[in-house]
């Protein structure tokens, strides 16, 4: 994938002071783009995006809030304006999993869950689509004028046990991109998702950290590696760029062959 020079975008990425989202905050920064470093709780960590986004010659701010509350998310995009006049790209990337057995899920853990995959990429994608909005509408010749992407997961498609309210909440995600992508196309505005395999990141530091159960999850990668929050970031960078301009409603599948029902790989 080339990288095209373009005009300094200004990025907002969700869930950026660890794992993928500050994977994919630094590759923007690479790019020189204006970065909005939003976190939960890991100011320090925010922090260390920052000064690796301005490290790689980009320029950001680090914003507390909770994706999961309404009048956080209206601030945070606020802040957005206030430091860098607009925004052109979300990167609606902060989850969590609240695993339990089915019969024993409580509803707080259902509702977490949603919360923040699922209504914290509502939120976030509508203040960004109010600002789009603002821009006028480029002529049909034209790249898009806003950009956005959901971080998904392989378990939009991969129904998952034990996980009932995080698959379902990427599987919501999944419908939630393809209906806005078809919304807002006729206003050059894009809207795509990528959706990770196993990205050695905090969510799953129990499982790739312990030998025996990352020979189990090894059975499901065909390609045999973990993958790393830049496989994922460079995706990122290229789909909000001009050079992707054609692709809309569309989820970008980076799971080194997962979905591909690897117990069919010895011929099955
Ligand atoms: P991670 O735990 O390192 O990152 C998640 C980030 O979201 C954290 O920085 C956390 O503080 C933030 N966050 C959680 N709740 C929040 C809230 N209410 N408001 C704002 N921020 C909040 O894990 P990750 O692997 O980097 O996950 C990033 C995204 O990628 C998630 O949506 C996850 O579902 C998805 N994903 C990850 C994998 C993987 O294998 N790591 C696979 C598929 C999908």
């Amino acid at each position: 994938m080339t990288m095209s020079t373009q005009t300094t975008q200004t990025v907002l990425v969700t869930g950026a002071s660890s794992g993928i989202g500050q994977g994919i905050a630094i590759a923007f920064g690479q790019q020189g783009a204006n970065v909005i470093i939003n976190y939960h709780s890991d100011e320090e960590e925010a922090r260390e995006t920052l000064k690796q986004v301005e490290q790689g010659g980009g320029k950001g701010i680090v914003c507390k809030a909770d994706v999961g509350k309404e009048e956080d998310v209206t601030r945070m995009f606020q802040e957005a304006i206030d430091a860098f006049g607009t925004v052109d790209v979300l990167v609606s990337n902060a989850g969590i999993q609240k695993d339990n057995a089915f019969a024993e899920m409580t509803l707080e853990e259902w509702n977490k869950v949603m919360t923040t995959n699922l209504t914290g990429y509502f939120l976030c994608a509508r203040e960004a689509i109010k600002i789009f909005d603002k821009k006028p509408t480029p002529s049909p010749e034209d790249k898009a004028k806003g950009n956005i992407i959901f971080m998904s997961s392989v378990h939009d498609i991969i129904p998952w046990a034990g996980h009932v309210n995080y698959a379902s909440s990427k599987g919501g995600i999944l419908m939630l991109m393809k209906s806005l992508a078809l919304e807002v196309a006729p206003k050059k505005i894009r809207v795509n998702g990528i959706s990770p395999g196993a990205i050695a990141t905090d969510i799953n530091a129990d499982v790739w950290q312990d030998e025996e159960k990352k020979k189990e999850l090894m059975k499901l990668i065909p390609y045999k590696r973990i993958g790393v929050p830049e496989d994922i970031a460079k995706v990122a960078v290229w789909l909000a760029s001009p050079e992707s301009d054609y692709i809309t409603g569309t989820t970008i599948y980076v799971d080194g062959g997962m979905t591909l029902y690897p117990g069919f790989v010895d011929n099955g």
